[in-house]
């Protein structure tokens, strides 16, 4: 069970890249973090890293009948939930033409579908205690067109107005419901969509009036701030951590 005025957040992805910065972050607020992911080495790598309020839990997101089963453990083993990050996900860069159907639901089912399903079971336990804060993941591709991703652009696109609808539907149960959309992070992720490509990754940088990429600890700290009750009257916001990428020239 929870100890006193120690809050549990659950953040998807949690293992790698922007998940692990949010939930070093978290962690050193005294928030107990359940990271979630598919790949349980990653995940105990970070336990290792972060320490005791850190605990991994292994699944797959996209096997959505699972979803309802694993949320009511997690809150039978640790209480409330206060604080939900649905961080995970995955991209594909490819020729428009060339994306099958089979990927594209692929990308939504992660990306989407999952985010929605999670988020109902969480909303479920939340409402039990009147309030919580759930922070959605999008990207740079819902705020401006970029070519060879189509599926992503889609995925992240419906995870903005989705924040919308839930934040409108929510806040009489107090739950506030906000969005990051990160620029360009240095992640894993990023390298694969742009150190082969040094044509985009020239783009992205001249595009970016800070002219840098951005650090998965930026996004940490934005996610802490929202999840948090100095964000205690901001909901349904999508705040960009870009360096200016998404208004520059
Ligand atoms: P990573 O690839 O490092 O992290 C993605 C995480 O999602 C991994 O920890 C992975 O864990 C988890 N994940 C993927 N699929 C599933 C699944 N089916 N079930 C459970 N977990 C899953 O990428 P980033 O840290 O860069 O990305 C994190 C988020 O930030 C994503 O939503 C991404 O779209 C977004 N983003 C990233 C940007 C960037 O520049 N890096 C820019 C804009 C948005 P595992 O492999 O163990 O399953």
């Amino acid at each position: 069970m929870q100890e006193k005025n120690t809050k549990l957040a659950i953040v998807t992805g949690g293992g790698s890249g922007i998940g692990l910065a949010i939930t070093e972050k978290f962690v050193a607020h005294n928030i107990r973090t359940i990271i979630i992911g598919r790949d349980r080495q990653k995940l105990d790598a970070a336990k290792d890293r972060l320490g005791a309020l850190c605990i991994p839990v292994a699944a797959d997101l996209s096997d959505l009948g699972a979803i309802p089963a694993l949320v009511q453990d997690i809150t039978t083993r640790y209480g409330r939930i206060d604080i939900l990050v649905n961080n995970a996900g995955i991209n594909l860069k490819k020729p428009f033409t060339e994306v099958t159907d089979q990927e594209f639901q692929q990308i939504l089912l992660t990306n989407l579908t999952a985010v929605f399903a999670l988020s109902r079971e969480v909303v479920k336990q939340m409402a039990h205690s009147g309030s919580g804060a759930i922070i959605n993941i999008s990207s740079m591709a819902a705020q401006y067109g970029i070519p060879k991703v189509i599926a992503y652009t889609a995925s992240k696109s419906a995870i903005e107005g989705m924040t919308k609808a839930m934040a409108v539907e929510l806040s009489p149960q107090g739950i506030r419901v906000n969005c990051i959309a990160p620029g360009f992070i240095a992640t894993d992720m990023s390298a694969k969509a742009l150190d082969n490509d040094p044509e985009r990754k020239q783009k992205v940088l001249s595009r970016t009036p800070m002219g840098m990429l951005g650090a998965p600890a930026d996004i940490g700290d934005a996610a802490l701030f929202l999840a948090g009750d100095a964000a205690r009257y901001i909901t349904g916001v999508v705040l960009p951590v870009d360096g200016g990428n998404s208004i520059g020239f």
